[in-house]
């Protein structure tokens, strides 16, 4: 226990620093996730807190019912989607072969050691 805010997590020999008020982690999964990480959620847990309460406001549920609140209409058959682009390639052929310089080889290398 380094603080009350910061605090090491020692996970098979490998040390992370948790800071709660910052939001961060060593592990990098807070800051990337918006989500506290295994090492963080363990000490909020152990400080019965809300693990809500530490997540991004992105991930509330405002946030959600903000995002899809909008109806989505729904559409009765196929026959009323638009029509769809053939985008198939009608004359694809592989690239030209280009030849390297310096004489091909014939046969294969021989290892070390081998016998010629
Ligand atoms: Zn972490």
């Amino acid at each position: 226990m380094a603080g009350e805010e910061e605090y090491e997590v020692n996970n098979a020999n490998i040390h992370y620093i948790v800071n709660l008020r910052k939001a961060t982690c060593d592990c990098k999964f807070w800051e990337i996730a918006g989500i506290p990480c295994r090492y963080a959620a363990l000490e909020i847990a152990q400080r019965r807190e809300e693990l809500e309460t530490y997540t991004d406001v992105r991930f509330s549920k405002q946030k959600y019912m903000r995002a899809y609140g909008h109806c989505i209409h729904p559409i009765p058959n196929h026959s009323y989607c638009p029509e769809e682009m053939d985008v198939t390639p009608t004359d694809l052929k592989p690239p030209a072969i280009k030849r390297m310089p310096g004489r091909s080889k014939k046969s294969r290398r021989k290892e070390p050691g081998e016998a010629a």
